[in-house]
């Protein structure tokens, strides 16, 4: 029997891990991601100073020119994807464990673009794979889609630890990612999910129940005409608030009677 204090004491430090993101355990042994080479280990502080800082990443103005110019060279969707595998500008990456590129047909004319993988999306590498996902299945099945007929991707590739919101800077080290993202895949029809897509690729400050249910022409600078863009709820809200469900179904069939209107 664990004693009082050591029970406090290992309740606490799960209690640690669980604020750090550590909200699972996926094996048996312990991993050490150091040793393993997935994370760059911490740079030793110079013998004069004496800081017991690790070396940043990249400054945040670094990450975003970074990232603009590996998107841009980036002719396909595996040479987009492959540059996200080298791409260090984004703490997430050494949290997670797999990259979460895109899921569905990348020749479909509808394209969903969700807030950052969850726990089960970071476990397979694949977006919307977790409840939420399970709720946007049958929300596209309503309207006579699946993963053959539309394509899927996150405005984060990686899972923020503990699910926490993603910071505008690991929005902006991916934005340049999404974009070429979008314009490689080229949608009839985009259809962005929750308030944290719509805000960050329609570049307005509303929050989703505003921007819900109208069209945008969504147009990054690089792209040579724009393309129909709507907002709606995202799915896990509606798992929460299952009465707005109404306003998505809306929200789905507009975007399906557009996809008809531009074929
Ligand atoms: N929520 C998202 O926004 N994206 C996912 O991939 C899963 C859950």
């Amino acid at each position: 029997m664990i004693r009082r204090d050591a029970r406090s004491e290992a309740l606490a430090q799960l209690a640690w891990q669980l604020e750090a993101g550590a909200d699972e355990a996926i094996a048996e042994a312990p991993v050490d991601r150091y040793a393993a080479g997935r994370v760059p280990a911490p740079a030793a502080a110079p013998a004069e100073a004496p800081s017991r800082t690790a070396a940043p990443l990249l400054t945040a103005g670094d990450a975003a020119a970074t990232a603009r110019e590996a998107a841009a060279a980036a002719a396909d969707l595996p040479a987009l994807r492959a540059a996200l595998e080298r791409f260090e500008g984004c703490a997430l990456k050494s949290t997670a464990t797999n990259l979460v590129f895109g899921d569905g047909n990348p020749a479909a004319p509808l394209m969903l673009i969700g807030e950052a993988p969850g726990r089960d999306e970071d476990r397979e590498g694949l977006p919307f794979v977790g409840v939420s996902g399970r709720m946007l299945d049958v929300m596209l099945g309503h309207i006579g889609f699946d993963r053959t007929s539309a394509y899927i991707t996150n405005i984060l590739f990686w899972r923020p630890p503990g699910n926490r919101q993603p910071t505008s800077p690991e929005i902006a080290a991916c934005l340049p990612f999404v974009e070429r993202h979008i314009e490689l895949v080229a949608p009839r029809v985009l259809v962005l999910l929750g308030g944290a897509s719509a805000k960050t690729l329609l570049a307005r400050a509303e929050g989703i129940t505003k921007l819900r249910g109208r069209w945008f022409d969504y147009q990054s600078a690089t792209m040579v005409a724009p393309i129909a863009c709507l907002a709606t709820f995202h799915p896990a809200y509606l798992l929460r608030q299952p009465a707005h469900k109404r306003y998505a179904w809306r929200d789905f069939l507009s975007a399906k009677a557009k996809i008809n209107e531009l074929s």
